[in-house]
């Protein structure tokens, strides 16, 4: 824990903490200690971990990197960090994010942007969005692991872009209770971390049903490193041919080839597969996304938490109301909101968002048939590039941003888990990932694959 303090200390220039919490970290730590001794020391005992700002963590500032929380120090813990406070884990500080999670840069914090450990010729790289401080934390030695959150790819692709594994589990595996929500029925809290193993006891450490988050599931959490044998003899891995796309850089190809032949060696059957909906997946997300987002997002209004715009004589609620979103939200949180009020609007709701979700409904349905065909687990590249140049998409359509979730957001559409790996360097020396996607609540044998690529 000491030396993590100190690491981050000498590691301002990546800004990936917002917030450090030394007190707790070296009081967490004690305790830590003296459960060692006593012999009785949880998976988690004693490690240093980051928490991305999206988790409540009580007394602790906790923003969703956004102006319209600041301030916000919760009353409670999320259920996810008390299961990992209970499991023996220490708080080293909280880790910037894009602004409630919404973006693949981490540019949209408003602590501004998180620098990618990872450089090429002196030129700052994204560390990827939105769990960019997680990951930066993570691939620098920051922490030991990090918790991310991922609606559309925020743990995947920011793990691809730092040479670090990420996995979002089964929708419902883990409480999003003390979360801040960004689309209820997409957004998954996971693991990130510096190996697959790692991953798998940190994952057993957070999940759990709980009475506080209706949509976690009463189903056991079995013991996820148990399932990291190495044997994949006899599994059947798909690849899914919508998933090469056109104008896929030969690097991503190679990986991707590499990988397959990487599973094959280990004695799996690769087979070809057709998930048929793939191309409406990027365009049904970000109708969903948004209207979700614009629903839960209408609580900030300037009365119960955070910021509050200085009003003027004779201003009433609504231009409080008006004042304090207008000042608070970032312009890519603002165009979400606007989308999404948009597409739940009554004269456009069926032609978007019931549109939409029925699209998500065949997505679901493409996997459903894969995995009744006895497919055990989907590879595909985790991001279509590596990491890109920060600023590099300031001026771009943001629907440019939009594309980084290409290969990780038909994963949330449809519930299942998905795990971003490491697959190596490409020609510019930056890391690429490999994701792997998995049958409902089978996280341990997904992560057993995952074990086969590392
Ligand atoms: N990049 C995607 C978005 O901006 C996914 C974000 C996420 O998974 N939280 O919506």
């Amino acid at each position: 824990t000491e030396s993590c303090l100190a690491a981050i200390d000498g590691a301002g220039a990546l800004n990936a903490y917002c917030a450090k919490t030394p007190e707790i970290a070296l009081d967490q730590a004690k305790a830590a200690d003296v459960r060692l001794k006593a012999g009785d020391a949880p998976a988690m005992c004693g490690i240093p971990l980051g928490i991305k700002d999206l988790f409540c963590t009580k007394g602790v500032a906790s923003q969703a990197a956004s102006n319209i929380l600041k301030g916000f120090k919760p009353e409670y813990e999320s259920t996810v960090t008390q299961n990992l406070w209970d499991a023996g884990a220490v708080m080293l500080g909280k880790l910037s994010m894009d602004e409630f999670a919404m973006g693949s840069s981490n540019e949209t914090a408003c602590y501004g942007p998180v620098v990618n450990p990872w450089k090429v010729d002196d030129r700052k790289l994204t560390p990827g969005g939105s769990s960019g401080g997680s990951a930066a934390a993570v691939a620098a030695d920051l922490c030991l692991a990090a918790t991310g959150t991922d609606t559309g790819g925020s743990i995947r692709q920011p793990a691809a872009f730092t040479g670090i594994v990420g996995i979002k589990p089964t929708y419902g595996r883990v409480s999003r209770w003390g979360v801040v929500a960004f689309a209820s029925s997409l957004d998954q809290a996971g693991p990130m971390t510096k190996s697959v193993r790692d991953a798998a006891i940190m994952l057993e450490a957070m999940a759990s049903v709980d009475a506080k988050d209706s949509t976690s599931a009463d189903i056991p959490v079995p013991n996820f490193e148990a399932a990291l044998t190495g044997d994949i003899r006899g599994k059947k891995i798909g690849i899914p041919r919508e998933y090469r796309m056109d104008g896929m850089p030969a690097e991503i190809a190679k990986i991707w080839e590499d990988g397959s032949a990487m599973l094959r060696e280990a004695g799996a059957e690769i087979v070809d597969i057709s998930l048929p909906h793939t191309k409406y997946a990027l365009p049904a997300y970000y109708v969903i996304a948004p209207a979700e987002a614009s629903s839960n997002l209408a609580r900030y209004d300037g009365v119960r938490y955070g910021h509050r715009a200085k009003l003027a004589a004779g201003d009433g609620i609504v231009e409080m109301y008006e004042k304090t979103r207008a000042e608070g939200f970032g312009p890519e949180v603002q165009r979400r909101i606007m989308i999404g009020t948009y597409v739940l609007s009554a004269g456009f709701y069926d032609a978007y968002y019931n549109r939409a979700r029925k699209v998500r409904a065949l997505i679901k349905r493409d996997f459903d048939i894969a995995f009744a065909d006895g497919i055990d687990a989907i590879l595909t590249p985790a991001t279509p590039s590596s990491a890109f140049g920060l600023g590099e998409m300031k001026d771009a359509d943001p629907v440019e941003m939009y594309l980084n979730d290409v290969f990780t957001v038909t994963v949330n559409l449809a519930g299942l888990p998905g795990v971003s790996v490491p697959a190596g360097l490409d020609s510019k020396g930056l890391p690429l990932g490999l994701q792997l996607i998995g049958r409902p609540w089978a996280e341990g044998d997904l992560l057993n694959h995952a074990y086969v690529l590392e």
